[in-house]
C-alpha cells in the first residue's frame, strides 16, 4: 500500500479549511453573536496555521513555524471562547491562556534544538486540545443538549492524544520521528484525524450556532422588549413550571398582580416616553426586589405579575410594601412625579390542575378591589365566584 504523503494531506487540509471558513462566512451572514464569530475565527486560524506550516517547509522555516503554532494556539483559544458563549463559564481558562503564550514563546526560544522545540510545542498543544475537549463536555447550566458537544469532543480528544504522542516521540525518540512530515504512522494518523475533525467540527459548530439562533428566537418570543421582563406568554410558561414544582414538593406559591394607578394620566400629561420610563422603572424595581426563584413578568399594558414560591401572606405583603416604597422613591427621584400601583395577592391551591388560572383570577380581583378602595394598596385573597375569562391565561 503506498504511504500517504503528509505534505499533500496538509495542503489539502489547509485548502479545505479556507473553503470551509469562506462557506461559513457566506451561510452565517454578518450579524453574528460573539460566540459564533469566535467559532468561525477558530476555523480561519486553523486554516492560517496549516498554510504557514506547509509554507515553512519551503521558506523561512523558523518565523513561519512560529506563526503556524501561534495560529494553532489562537484557534484553540477562539474555540474555547465560543464554548464559553454557548455553554457558560468553562474550566481551565487561565491555563489555556498561559499555554497559548508559553507555547509559541518556548518554541521560538528553543528553535535550535529540535527535540526541545518539538517536545515542548506538541505537549503544550496537546494540553490545549485536552482543555477544549473538557470544556465541550463540562456540564452547562444553559443547555442539556449533547449531540454537537459529543461530536466536537470527538474531534479534540483524539487530537490531544495524537499530539501528545508526537511530542513524546519528537522530544525523546527523535530518531523515530525526524520531522512532522515524515510518513511515520503517528503523522499519518494525526493528519487523518485532523482532516476528519475539520469536517466534523464544522458540522458541530453549525449545529451549535443553529441552536443559539433558535434559543434567541424563543427568548424573544417570551420577552417584553420595553422592560426586558417576561411577557404574558413567557410568564405563564415559567409560572406553570414553578407551580408544577410546588405540587411535587408541596410548598406554597403566591401570585402578586400589579397595575399602575392613573397611568393614562401619566401618558396624557408627560407624554408616552415618560409612560414608558415609568414602566421600565417598575420592571427594574421588581427585579431588584424579587428573589432568584420568583417569576416576574409584564402581562400587558401597565399590568405586571410576580409569582412567589415559598411565601406566606406576611412575607408577600412585606415584599409588596418594599416594592411600593422603592417605586415611589425612584419615580419621584428620576421623574419628578410619585407613582404608585394597586395590587392583588392570591395563593395557588396546588392540588388543583388549574391552580395558576384560579390564583391569577383571584389576584386580579384583589387588584380591582384595591382600585375600588382608593388605589395605592394591596388587597389579599379577594373572593372570586365568577368563571375565568380565557384572555387571562392565553
Ligand atoms: P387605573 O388607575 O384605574 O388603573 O387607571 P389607568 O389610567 O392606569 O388605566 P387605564 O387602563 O385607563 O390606562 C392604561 C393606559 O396604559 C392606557 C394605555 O395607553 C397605556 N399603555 C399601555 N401600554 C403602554 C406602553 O407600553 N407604554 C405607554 N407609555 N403607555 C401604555
Ligand atoms: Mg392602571
Ligand atoms: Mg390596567
Amino acid at each position: 500500500m503506498p504511504l500517504l504523503d503528509i505534505k499533500t494531506i496538509l495542503s489539502l487540509t489547509a485548502l479545505t479549511l479556507f473553503a470551509v471558513a469562506g462557506a461559513m462566512s457566506l451561510v452565517m451572514g454578518r450579524e453574528l453573536s460573539p460566540a459564533a464569530r469566535a467559532a468561525r475565527g477558530s476555523l480561519i486560524a486553523q486554516a492560517g496555521g496549516w498554510t504557514t506550516i506547509v509554507a515553512a517547509e519551503f521558506i523561512w522555516e523558523m518565523p513561519l513555524s512560529v506563526v503556524a503554532i501561534t495560529c494553532g494556539s489562537l484557534a484553540n483559544l477562539l474555540m474555547f471562547k465560543a464554548l464559553e458563549g454557548w455553554l457558560g463559564p468553562r474550566p481551565g481558562k487561565r491555563l489555556l491562556y498561559a499555554l497559548c503564550i508559553l507555547m509559541p514563546l518556548g518554541y521560538a526560544i528553543s528553535f535550535q534544538s529540535y527535540p526541545v522545540r518539538v517536545g515542548w510545542a506538541n505537549i503544550l498543544l496537546a494540553v490545549q486540545f485536552a482543555i477544549v475537549a473538557v470544556a465541550v463536555l463540562w456540564t452547562s447550566p444553559q443547555t442539556e443538549e449533547k449531540g454537537w458537544r459529543v461530536l466536537l469532543a470527538l474531534c479534540y480528544a483524539p487530537m490531544a492524544v495524537l499530539t501528545l504522542g508526537r511530542g513524546i516521540l519528537g522530544g525523546w525518540f527523535t530518531e523515530l520521528y525526524p520531522t512532522f512530515a515524515t510518513p511515520h504512522p503517528i503523522n499519518v494518523a494525526a493528519q487523518t484525524a485532523a482532516n476528519m475533525s475539520l469536517v466534523l467540527s464544522t458540522v458541530a459548530v453549525l449545529v451549535a450556532w443553529r441552536r443559539e439562533v433558535e434559543m434567541q428566537l424563543e427568548r424573544q418570543a417570551h420577552t417584553d422588549p420595553l422592560t426586558g421582563l417576561l411577557n404574558r406568554r413567557g410568564w405563564i410558561k415559567y409560572a406553570d413550571m414553578m407551580v408544577a414544582q410546588a405540587r411535587r414538593h408541596q410548598h406554597s406559591v403566591g401570585v402578586l398582580m400589579l397595575d399602575l394607578d392613573h397611568f393614562k394620566q401619566v401618558n396624557d400629561r408627560y407624554g408616552h416616553e415618560a409612560g414608558d420610563r415609568a414602566l421600565m422603572l417598575l420592571g427594574q424595581c421588581m427585579t431588584s426586589t424579587m428573589r432568584e426563584s420568583d417569576v416576574c413578568g409584564r402581562l400587558g399594558g401597565e399590568e405586571f405579575a410576580l409569582l412567589l414560591p415559598r411565601v406566606n401572606e406576611a412575607t408577600a405583603t412585606a415584599l409588596d410594601e418594599r416594592l411600593r416604597k422603592m417605586y415611589q422613591t425612584v419615580t419621584s427621584q428620576q421623574m419628578g412625579i410619585t407613582l404608585n400601583f394597586s395590587s392583588g395577592l392570591a395563593f395557588c391551591d396546588v392540588a388543583h390542575a388549574d391552580a395558576l388560572k384560579k390564583a391569577l383570577m383571584q389576584a386580579d380581583a384583589g387588584m380591582y378591589q384595591a382600585k375600588a378602595h382608593g388605589r395605592g394598596r394591596l388587597c389579599a385573597n379577594a373572593d372570586v365566584n365568577i368563571t375565568i375569562p380565557d384572555q387571562l391565561i392565553s
